[in-house]
């Protein structure tokens, strides 16, 4: 029997009139940026999905950061695999080594499957790596409706502006833990999110399971 594939673009209606959005978090290359999300998220209850990349090295450096925060639910880890290599390039057999050994990492940190969750690393995906990543137990696909606008040469009012634009009720938007600008603007982003009368929860929260 082959297993489905769910790709989630959006949380559910229910979410989304309830205001709630998914702020996720992916990557890691810039480990200073991971250490102040993990302390940003334990001093505000932030909910939110991290999609973190076990060969950046930042992880496992500030993993006891996270510990509780991933225990009690509060941040979940979906799986972005071990070294954030387009899926479409890869074999069946390298995209189930690229999630389980991902796994592996974060499951030895935190004790915490990703399963069934995972975002294919910059989006490309196809009938084929959708079975592929099923296979192995990994059925939902987090896909986005919101990206904020970050980059090496984008500063922090770019990405300030952009939670307004991306950040709809029921949206799913992607941060990342790559530049500088992040660490400064976590509590501005959380304080337009509040202003606007949104507030970010997990995936898991908004699909269970
Ligand atoms: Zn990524």
């Amino acid at each position: 029997m082959t297993e489905t594939t769910t790709l989630i673009r959006t949380l559910p209606d229910d979410a989304a009139r309830a205001g709630s959005v998914a702020w996720t978090i992916d990557d890691g290359t810039n480990a200073e940026s991971i250490r102040r999300l993990a302390l940003f998220a334990a001093e505000t209850g932030t909910r939110m999905t991290i999609f973190p990349v076990g060969s950046y090295p930042g992880w496992t450096e500030h993993a006891e950061l996270f510990a509780p925060l991933v225990e009690s639910g509060q941040i979940q880890v979906g799986n972005h695999t071990w070294s954030h290599t387009e899926l479409t390039t890869l074999t069946d057999e390298q995209i189930v080594d690229e999630l389980e050994r991902n796994e592996a990492h974060f499951v030895g940190l935190w004790g915490v499957s990703t399963k069934p969750y995972f975002r294919p690393p910059n989006g490309p995906r196809d009938e084929r790596t959708d079975a592929a990543a099923a296979s192995a137990g990994w059925t939902r696909q987090v896909m986005w409706s919101g990206l904020l606008a970050e980059g090496p040469a984008k500063g922090a009012q770019e990405l300030l502006a952009s939670v307004d634009t991306e950040f709809a009720p029921g949206a799913v938007v992607i941060g990342h833990v790559n530049y500088e600008a992040m660490q400064e603007v976590l509590p501005d982003v959380l304080a337009r999110l509040t202003a606007a009368g949104l507030a970010s929860v997990t995936i898991r929260d908004a699909f269970g399971a």
